[in-house]
């Protein structure tokens, strides 16, 4: 079965990385939440999608650079109810404690575009000492901080591949870098995905999924190619058309059994 991650807590249903989408994503018939962390400069961790709170709260600057109490100051755009304010790891992990939905955990590059200095295993710490690293799948879309992962966790891997990169390397490239370092599955932009490119990955042993299926064609292609996961700022959306396509398949083969 295709799996569905609420991406950064549904988006484009709840806002982006919020309090009310994260709660709402924890009570929903899915198996993934997707989320993005950034430390501060006073050691907290925080759940935001970008490095800086510029486009999506009321203040500017980026986040390795403010203190908490100022990360935390800042009001979330497009809150759909709920604390208005941006959460952090802890907190993330408290929303989730009774819920069977899996973390899908983005490390991200800070404002530089560079890996944040010793921020993996802190990450993995507070995701331990809350009682979530083993309900944990880790992703990125930088080769050294999926290697700094791999060094500290056996927890799965994912390598999220970005359009010019595919464009660049190729499938064969990706699929060589891939086995080179250990990684056992990677994730292309949902538009970047066909039948060929799934098959050619999932031959070399990899598992395949997509990112960015926002729209219907999009997450109809996802769940007509039966990618292993994609991520999706419509969650509530997927589950309806996945629902769709598991009806239709039970009725074509009650129909026409094999
Ligand atoms: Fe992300």
């Amino acid at each position: 079965m295709t799996r569905i991650a609420s991406h950064r807590g549904g988006a484009l249903e709840y806002g982006d990385s919020t309090y009310a989408g994260f709660s709402a994503t924890a009570q929903l018939p899915l198996e993934e939440v997707e989320f993005d962390l950034h430390p501060t400069v006073d050691g907290a961790i925080m759940v935001h999608h970008d490095s800086t709170l510029d486009r999506t709260t009321d203040r500017s600057g980026a986040i390795a650079t403010l203190t908490t109490a100022e990360v935390r100051g800042a009001i979330v755009n497009h809150c759909h109810g709920g604390p208005a304010h941006t959460l952090d790891l802890d907190e993330l992990c408290a929303v989730f404690a009774d819920s069977s939905v899996e973390f899908r955990c983005e490390i991200k590059p800070g404002a530089d575009g560079r890996p944040y200095r010793d921020f993996v295993p802190r990450v993995i710490e507070t995701l331990e000492r809350n009682g979530r690293l083993q309900k944990t799948h880790f992703s990125s879309f930088l080769l050294d901080t999926l290697k700094e992962l791999g060094e500290a966790t056996d927890r799965p891997r994912l390598w999220l591949v970005s359009p010019p990169v595919l464009q660049q390397i190729g499938a064969d490239g990706i699929i060589a870098l891939s086995c080179a370092s250990g990684l056992p599955e990677i994730g292309v932009h949902i538009d970047c995905a066909d039948a060929q490119l799934m098959k050619r990955v999932q031959h070399a042993g990899l598992a395949f999924g997509c990112w960015a299926a926002h729209a219907t064609p999009q997450i109809e292609k996802a769940l007509d190619l039966g990618v292993k996961v994609f991520t999706t700022d419509r969650p509530n959306l997927a589950i309806a058309i996945r629902q769709r396509h598991r009806a239709a398949a039970a009725w074509l083969s009650e129909e026409f059994p094999a």
